[in-house]
């Protein structure tokens, strides 16, 4: 049986990643999850809230999903998030946004791909103070943004996709942006049945809270990848509902866009749906499509009742009666 490495993570994780690990076994989904536990709360028996045994396991199975993870601020610690991406080589950060017909939210037809560069930009975390100057170096590479490139168009083509819009602020960021630009570009001479554009990233924002539905497949460097993902997460409804996954070229984390939302944990109202719409791309990954489709049918149809809807849905219910309502359309 395929092992799966499983993170609960910190705040809200354990919480709804147990969500997860109930439905799937109710689904009898044929996989073994390999717990393993990285975060806040491992600093202190190990030293790092990410130890070396959780890398290994997700590098023996190649796959994983993971809850949320805290990454200490000022002290010392890089983001555990940066760090596995970088040590994994997941190179793709693809967010797929998606309206739900049960939610009410401002757009109906919004159904968008966020494809954000994983490995380099600001994220890189190259930073020098003197005195009260600092500088944040962002590092673009052809090499990487190649990578993104093809991965991009490569997804694009083979989900049927129209459009592709490459988002950057080449006109400030000449040399930084102009090459991930060029590269986008060269390598969209290759999908000549692809429609290709790119749009500066400011005027990228105002376009998509206006006419998100115009837009299909987006690729962005790394930081404006981030920050755009949070905006059209919005669009569908807030960030309980946006799923994402971490993809190299042959290992795959999957993970919600939230973090762990620390404001609301131990409370029993997290919503768990990001988190779930994530483990429905990890079906798809391993090619157990009957249960993707089943879970994700379960999960619209639950949505319609809002007596059991988490509180950021506005909903009356909680993690476990939202859970329930799903358990109760699958089967
Ligand atoms: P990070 O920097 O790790 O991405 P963040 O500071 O952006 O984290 P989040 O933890 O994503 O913040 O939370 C942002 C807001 O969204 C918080 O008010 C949080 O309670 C809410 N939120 C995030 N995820 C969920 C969820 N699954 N269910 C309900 N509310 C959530």
């Amino acid at each position: 049986m395929q092992k799966v490495t499983l993170i609960p993570g910190d705040g809200i994780g354990p919480e709804i990643t147990q969500v997860v690990k109930d439905i799937f076994e109710y689904m009898k989904v044929p996989i073994q999850w390999e717990e393993v536990e990285a975060g806040e709360h491992v600093i202190k028996d190990y030293g790092t809230p990410l130890p070396e045994y959780v890398i290994a396991s997700i590098k023996r199975n190649k796959i994983a999903l993971k809850g949320p993870i805290t990454t200490p601020v000022a002290k010392g610690f890089r983001s555990v998030n940066v760090t596995l991406r970088e040590q994994l080589n997941l190179f793709a950060n693809l967010r797929p946004i998606k309206s739900l017909k049960a939610i009410n939210s401002k757009f109906e037809n919004v159904d968008l791909i966020i494809v954000r560069e994983n490995t380099e930009d600001l994220y890189k975390g190259i930073e020098y103070k003197i005195e009260d100057i600092a500088t944040s170096i962002r590092i673009i590479t052809r090499k990487a943004s190649e990578k993104i490139g093809w991965f991009t168009f490569n997804y694009a083509k083979k989900n049927n996709r129209k459009k592709v819009t490459a988002v950057h602020k080449a006109n400030i960021l000449k040399l930084g942006d102009g090459l991930f630009l060029d590269a986008i570009r060269n390598i969209s001479k290759e999908f000549s049945d692809i429609e290709y554009e790119e749009k500066i990233v400011d005027n990228m924002s105002m376009q998509l809270v206006m006419n998100p539905e115009k837009y299909d497949v987006i690729v962005a460097p790394n930081l404006f990848g981030d920050i755009l993902s949070d905006l059209a997460a919005g669009l569908i409804g807030g960030l309980g509902l946006a799923p994402g996954a971490n993809i190299g070229d042959d290992v795959a984390v999957f993970e919600a866009v939230h973090g762990s939302a620390p404001d609301i944990a131990n409370q029993g109202i997290a919503n768990p749906i990001a988190i779930l719409r994530s483990s429905i791309m990890l079906l798809d990954y391993l090619n157990l499509s009957d249960y993707a489709k089943q879970l994700e049918s379960a999960i619209e149809k639950s949505l319609f009742d809002k007596n059991v809807l988490t509180p950021d849905l506005n909903g009356n219910g909680n993690t476990l009666t939202l859970k329930n309502k799903i358990i109760s359309f699958l089967s």
